[in-house]
Formats: structure tokens, C-alpha cells, sequence
């Protein structure tokens, strides 16, 4: 990846992230995974975001095919209809960056085969080494529903890997993005997942001839985000965001932290949990290590000793929340439940249509065939 200023290298505004002090170390971009499910209005945005920025692999999943019905978002075009979503994406993005290896994936995660396949890809070590030793850096989320979101959490509960889940509301004003790493915050079934100004259940949203709003705007934003934050995570520069959303009626941003629930119904995230707690005197050793070297450095150069245009920064630590998935209560202003919690899915049935996750992938499979029958 050149650093030159010249206008026929891609890169030359990217390398400058470098230059400026915001990015260590931007050439590190090349040698990440990311994989991003779901390539509808968010995510197919964020793979063209991912791909200008010159990530190094793409593995891309959905089973739909693009319809005109797509086009009041953004990436898809007319001409590309009846094609797959994934296939299409592949199209375009090995266009724009021929650098970045992609990888199609045409199938349905819900579905006992199409996971089998997801899980595979995820751990195939063909591609450089990630960080956690599996064989990506981050999955991001960008499916459009409930059990697509709970199969998400349940491979990245078991792989032990770290993804960001992104959700946009059915009445397209308002959306989120979420940081999961297993055992440390809240995984999708430890708190009752939140959007700003919603009280829908996400998993009434999906019926027969029920037509959920989208627009390109809101779309556009939450993929903004998502990526933003991916960067941020990835590269280590900034504040990566536990869960920031986004109230497109009010402009409003909130931000809050996740703590895992010791009681969540999914036992593997349970299972993180305790490793966490038990990680914790080598965490507490590496931050000494690393603060004191913070200290050194700052001692041997003191940068932007004089503040030439008296810019000043204002410290936004209080600005963010804190709940867990049992006293998530009170929430922030502004925000409102758009999912059941969590235990109320393990609770004795009522109804006929009431189901109760337990974790396990044959019982959760059986599940979902029975709400999709519903
Ligand atoms: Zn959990």
C-alpha cells in the first residue's frame, strides 16, 4: 500500500490518516478478514466502504436476489437484477478495488446446511492470520431480522469471535450499531435488544405482505456508523462504541455499555463469561504494561505542546450509559425496547407461537421452522 501523494494512487488519502497522526499503522487494513452477513441496504454499503478502503478480504452472505424493489437504497443497480445479492456485490466491488479478495456465499444461515457452511468459512486460515487465531478479524451483521441476528450471536458465541451487529427500525427513522465480544459485553440474547423510538417486536415484522419502510438516507448513515466503528476497533484509533444509535426524527445519538448478563439463556455465552473472569489478572498485568509505556513515551516527546489554533477538546466520558441486561429498566432517554427480553423467550409458552431459545442449535433449527411455519 504506497504512501505517495500522486492522483493515480487509491490509497495516497488513506496513508495520510498515517501521516496525521489519527492511524498507527493504516497498511495493517490489508491484512484483515471481515465478514459481513446479510448484503442488503446496510451491508452492501459497508462492503463498498470496506472495499475503498482497501480491506484485505470480504466474505459476503446472503440468499436473496436483487429486485427493483432495492432501488430506492444504495450499491445495487437496475441492470443487476435477478442476479444474487452476493454475486452482484462481487461484480461491483472487485470493479472498484481488484485489490480486495471476496468471497460469495449464496445461502441461508437459519437453515441447518447453510450454517454448517457459515461456520466453515468463518474458521478457514487460508488467508493471513487474524488476531484471534480464528480465520476473520470481525463479522458484522446486517441481516433484517430476529433469527437471523440469534444465529449470528450463536456461531460467534461458539467461535469465540467478536462482531458488530447494525439494526435499522421497520419505519426507517431510526437504527443502531452494537460491539459483541463474547464474554465481556452483552451478547444478542444477554439484553433485551434496543432501538431509539421503537416499541415494534422485530419478529412480527416479517409477515406476508407487510412492507417495512427503508430509506437510502438512514441506510446509508447506520452502515456509516458500522464501518466507522469497525475502523475504529480494527486500526485502534478513537473510542470503538459499545451500542450508539440513532434517532432520525431528533438527531440524537445515544450511547451506552453492554455488560453480559450472568443469567442470559445462551449457555455458551455463559461459558465466555466465566473465561472473561478468569482472564482477568493477565488483562490487569498487559494494562499496567501498557500504561506505563504510555507514560514513558509521553515523557520522551511532548507532542502539540503549543496548541496553535487553540483548539480545545471537550471530554465526552460522562456522556455514556451504563446497563446490564437485568437492570436495563431504565434506559436512556429516547430509547425504547424493540425485542422481548431475552428470559421472556424462556418462559413456559402461553400461546401457541411463543418460543423458547435454549442455546441449543438442534432445538433453536426446530424453532425457527416452527415460527417460519407460523
Ligand atoms: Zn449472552
Amino acid at each position: 500500500m504506497s504512501s505517495e501523494v500522486v492522483d493515480t494512487n487509491p490509497y495516497s488519502r488513506l496513508m495520510a490518516l498515517q501521516r496525521m497522526g489519527i492511524v498507527d499503522n493504516y497498511q495493517r487494513i490489508r491484512d484483515y478478514s471481515i465478514a459481513i452477513v446479510g448484503i442488503g441496504g446496510v451491508g452492501s454499503v459497508a462492503a463498498e466502504m470496506l472495499t475503498r478502503c482497501g480491506i484485505g478480504r470480504l466474505l459476503l452472505y446472503d440468499y436473496d436476489t436483487v429486485e427493483l424493489a432495492n432501488m430506492n437504497r444504495l450499491f445495487f443497480r437496475p441492470e443487476q437484477v435477478g442476479l444474487t445479492k452476493t454475486d452482484a456485490a462481487v461484480q461491483t466491488l472487485s470493479d472498484i478495488n481488484p485489490d480486495v479478495v471476496l468471497e460469495s456465499y449464496t445461502l441461508n444461515i437459519t437453515t441447518v446446511k447453510g450454517f454448517e457452511t457459515f461456520m466453515e468459512s468463518l474458521t478457514k486460515k487460508d488467508f493471513g492470520l487474524s488476531d484471534n487465531g480464528s480465520g476473520v478479524d470481525l463479522v458484522l451483521s446486517c441481516v433484517d431480522n430476529y433469527e437471523a441476528r440469534m444465529v449470528v450471536n450463536q456461531a460467534c458465541n461458539e467461535l469465540n469471535q467478536i462482531w458488530m451487529e447494525s439494526g435499522v427500525s421497520e419505519d426507517a427513522v431510526s437504527g443502531h450499531i452494537q460491539l459483541l465480544i463474547p464474554g465481556e459485553t452483552a451478547c444478542f440474547a444477554c439484553a433485551p435488544p434496543l432501538v431509539v423510538a421503537s416499541g415494534v417486536d422485530e419478529r412480527t415484522l416479517k409477515r406476508e405482505g407487510v412492507c417495512a419502510a427503508s430509506l437510502p438516507t438512514t441506510m446509508g448513515i447506520v452502515a456509516g456508523l458500522l464501518v466507522q466503528n469497525a475502523l475504529k476497533f480494527l486500526l485502534n484509533f478513537g473510542q470503538a462504541s459499545k451500542y450508539l444509535g440513532y434517532n432520525a426524527l431528533k438527531d440524537y445519538f445515544p450511547t451506552m455499555d453492554l455488560r453480559p448478563n450472568p443469567q442470559c439463556s445462551n449457555s455458551v455465552c455463559l461459558e465466555r463469561q466465566k473465561e472473561y473472569i478468569k482472564m482477568k489478572p493477565v488483562r490487569d498485568v498487559a494494562a499496567k504494561a501498557k500504561m506505563e509505556a504510555e507514560a514513558s513515551n509521553s515523557e520522551e516527546a511532548s507532542l502539540h505542546a503549543d496548541n496553535e489554533w487553540s483548539i480545545s477538546v471537550i471530554d465526552d466520558c460522562n456522556l455514556d450509559n451504563t446497563i446490564t441486561g437485568r437492570d436495563s429498566e431504565s434506559l436512556p432517554e429516547g430509547l425504547a425496547r424493540e425485542l422481548p427480553d431475552a428470559d421472556d423467550l424462556q418462559r413456559p409458552q402461553t400461546t401457541e407461537d411463543t418460543v423458547a431459545f435454549t442455546g441449543d442449535l438442534e432445538d433453536l433449527q426446530k424453532q425457527l421452522d416452527a415460527l417460519n411455519a407460523a
